[in-house]
């Protein structure tokens, strides 16, 4: 069967000529006689192939020196809580912005390690756009801010870095890593879990500024100790390997793209082609506000809820899957990461145009 258009918000679309190189080297990687999977991750071959992909990344973003890359398991999920019992150090609260449910999960979780205050929420306007600045009502003895720039079932992007002073700034960039040029300096630390922009589930990027490291909460999990995870190479238990290589194969083939500069071009015409479809189609709607768009994941209404099944099934039909929005949302949602092509993106709006047209 061909490939498919694959929308989905995550695990996600992953480049094909990754995936052809993957299944190249799948029985036996580079000479071996065995697959990547098969093989010790204390291996000199595997070692290689684990600090290419850390160089990489580091190359990609600009990683300034002073910050440690960490490839680490539990999804962005566990960095819910691993993020207090790391960067609390002795404080007893942190601030948290709330921009939607990503953000509501990580408030939840880290209410049972410190006391979590939300310096702001948009909330009030069922999370339709991103907090600004002067929203936020920051306090200077909080730990760390945490806030979520793309959150990916809303679909609303943050279009600034907020300024906490000399607050750590924590991010979770698990749908937004990659896709548009960062400062990692204006971070303490920045996650992504890898199913979304970076490669298969299993594996979670962290970055943290290595002068935050060392203390830990009392009954922190070795496992989850972030210094103990920098001073072992991410490999003081078995890493999950065959997602550490396939991230690595995907940050060679983003290098090859011309980096992230390149792959933003290439976004924002995605983006800006089907926000644009969308505000002009009179059948369409996205409710966020303009400048929180993101470019990323794209939520969208039809005229008639009655006929997003009557959609879903047509679009399956014609090879355009996963539109179907959040559980807790409704409607649609395409997802547009780095791997799906403008390609893909034009054949929605095909499809769009055509459906509405039929059922105006
Ligand atoms: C998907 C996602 C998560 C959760 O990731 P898991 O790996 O399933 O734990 C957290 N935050 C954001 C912004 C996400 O998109």
């Amino acid at each position: 069967m061909a490939r498919v258009f694959n929308f989905c918000a995550g695990p996600a679309a992953l480049p094909e000529a990754v995936l052809k190189k993957a299944a190249a080297e799948m029985q036996d990687w580079h000479g071996k006689g065995l697959s990547i999977m098969e093989m010790s991750h204390r291996s000199p071959e595997y070692v290689s192939v684990a600090q290419q992909a850390e160089q990489d990344l580091r190359d990609l973003l600009s990683i300034p020196a002073n910050y440690k890359v960490l490839f680490m398991q539990g999804g962005a999920s566990a960095q819910f809580s691993m993020i207090p019992m790391n960067l609390l150090r002795g404080k007893k609260s942190a601030d948290y912005i709330n921009s939607g449910q990503w953000s509501a999960k990580a408030i939840k979780e880290a209410r049972q390690y410190c006391e979590v205050r939300v310096v702001a929420s948009s909330e009030d306007e069922n999370f339709s756009y991103a907090p600004s600045q002067a929203d936020l009502k920051l306090n200077a003895d909080a730990a760390y801010v945490h806030y979520t720039p793309n959150e990916t079932i809303g679909g609303v992007e943050f279009d600034y870095i907020p300024d906490t002073g000399d607050v750590p700034l924590v991010a979770d960039f698990s749908s937004s890593i990659l896709s548009a040029q960062l400062d990692v300096s204006k971070f303490a630390l920045i996650y992504a879990g890898a199913q979304k922009n970076i490669g298969p589930a299993g594996l979670c990027i962290v970055i943290v500024r290595e002068d935050l490291l060392g203390e830990v909460l009392t009954g922190t999990p070795t496992t989850m100790n972030y210094q103990v995870t920098a001073d072992n190479g991410s490999m003081y238990n078995t890493p999950a390997s065959y997602s550490w290589y396939l991230a690595g194969l995907v940050f060679a083939w983003l290098k090859e793209q011309g980096g992230v500069p390149a792959m933003n071009v290439i976004n924002l015409r995605k983006a800006k082609k089907l926000y644009d479809y969308i505000d002009g189609s009179g059948f369409y709607a996205n409710p966020v506000k303009m400048n929180n768009r993101s470019i990323m994941n794209v939520p969208f209404t039809l005229k008639a809820a009655a006929l997003d099944a009557q959609f879903i099934k047509e679009a399956d039909a014609k090879g355009l899957l996963n539109l179907k929005g959040h559980r807790s949302v409704g409607g649609m949602r395409a997802s547009i990461y780095n791997a799906v092509s403008e390609q893909a993106v034009d054949a929605l709006i095909a499809f769009m145009q055509d459906f509405a047209k039929r059922n105006a």
